[in-house]
C-alpha cells in the first residue's frame, strides 16, 4: 500500500484530524541518505511531522523545517508541499546509538538538546512566515506539539513513530495531528484523550496494515468521523539534470573554466535526495559559451 494522508474532521466537527502513512517515504529517505537506525528515526519523524504541517498548504505554496540540536545528527532539514512531495537531508546520517532506558530508538540522544525547531512557510502572494521554539525533548513529537500550541497557537496532539527492522530498513512510519477546534467540548477533549491513551505505538497499527481510514477510527472511534479529503505521500526532490545545468550558468567563468581544463567535467550531488548528476566538458563549455 502506498503511503497517503487523510484529513476528517470527528466529534460533530470539533475535532479536525490528520492521518499520515509515511513507510515508503521514510524507506525511500533512508535509501537515498543511507541513514543509520537513530538518524533514519529522527529523519522519518521529521519527514512525517513535516507531511502533516504541510497539509493545508495550497497551490505552489511550500513549508521547510530545520532541526538544529547538539547531538550526533547535527541538524534535521525537510521541505513539504501540498502535493504529498516531501524531500530532505540530514548533517549526519551515520548516526547508530545505543536504545534508550525505555528499550526505545534514541531520537532525543541523536538531536540533543538544547536546540531549535524552525518552521518557514513560502505562501503564495504572501509574506514568508517563520515561527521557531527551543527544542523541549528532542524526540520530536512533543517538540511539534509545542511548536503548534506557541507558535500557531493551535493546540493539538501530533504522534511521530517509526520502526526500524534489524536490516536498518524501515518496517513502519506515520503520524498524526489532532486539533480541538474552538467550540470543542470538555467531554470531547476528554475522550480524544483517552483514546489516545489507549492507543499504544502508532507504527505497531500501521505495521499490523491498517489503511488509513482505519487508523483514523482507532484515533477517534467508529462512525465519529467525516472524511475531507486524501492524497498520496511520497519522497520526491524536483531537481533534474536541466535544473543543475541552469545553476552552473550562475559558476564564475574562470571556475568553469577550472573545471573544464583540470577536472574534464562536474558532478553535482543534490543535497535534498543525494541524486548524482554528471557534467561533460562538452556541456560545460556549452554552458560557459551561453553565459557569453
Ligand atoms: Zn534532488
Amino acid at each position: 500500500m502506498s503511503d497517503t494522508l487523510m484529513k476528517a474532521l470527528a466529534f460533530d466537527n470539533q475535532v479536525r484530524i490528520y492521518v499520515v502513512t509515511a513507510t515508503d517515504t521514510v524507506e525511500e529517505a533512508r535509501r537515498r541518505h543511507e541513514t543509520w537506525h537513530t538518524a533514519t528515526a529522527a529523519f522519518g519523524r521529521t519527514l512525517i511531522a513535516t507531511t502533516l504541517l504541510s497539509a493545508n498548504l495550497k497551490g505552489e505554496d511550500t513549508l521547510s523545517v530545520e532541526i538544529k540540536g547538539t547531538g550526533p545528527i547535527g541538524s534535521i532539514h525537510a521541505d513539504g508541499s501540498p502535493n504529498g512531495y516531501i524531500r530532505g537531508f540530514v548533517k549526519n546520517p551515520h548516526v547508530a546509538l545505543e536504545l534508550n532506558e525505555a528499550g526505545k530508538l534514541d531520537v532525543s540522544g541523536a538531536v540533543g538538546l538544547p536546540g531549535s525547531l524552525t518552521v518557514r512557510k513560502f505562501i503564495q502572494g504572501g509574506e514568508p512566515f517563520s515561527g521557531q521554539v527551543a527544542l523541549i525533548s528532542g524526540e520530536l513529537g512533543e517538540d511539534f506539539t509545542y511548536y503548534m500550541a506557541v507558535s500557531e497557537q493551535t493546540p493539538s496532539a501530533i504522534g511521530l513513530s517509526v520502526l526500524i527492522n534489524p536490516d536498518e530498513s524501515v518496517k513502519a512510519a506515520g503520524g498524526f495531528m489532532i486539533q480541538m477546534l474552538p467550540d470543542a467540548t470538555e467531554e470531547t477533549i476528554v475522550a480524544v484523550e483517552k483514546q489516545l491513551a489507549s492507543l499504544g505505538r502508532f507504527s505497531d497499527l500501521i505495521d499490523l496494515g491498517l489503511s488509513p481510514e482505519e487508523l483514523l477510527a482507532k484515533l477517534v472511534g467508529e462512525d465519529n468521523y467525516k472524511i475531507l479529503a486524501q492524497n498520496g505521500v511520497q519522497f520526491h526532490c524536483h531537481c533534474s539534470h536541466d535544473y543543475y545545468a541552469a545553476q552552473l550558468i550562475r559558476v564564475q567563468d574562470e571556475d568553469l573554466t577550472a573545471m573544464i581544463e583540470e577536472d574534464h567535467g562536474a558532478e553535482i550531488v543534490c543535497h535534498y535526495c543525494n541524486e548524482k548528476y554528471h557534467y561533460s566538458e562538452e556541456e560545460l563549455i556549452a554552458i560557459r559559451e551561453s553565459k557569453a
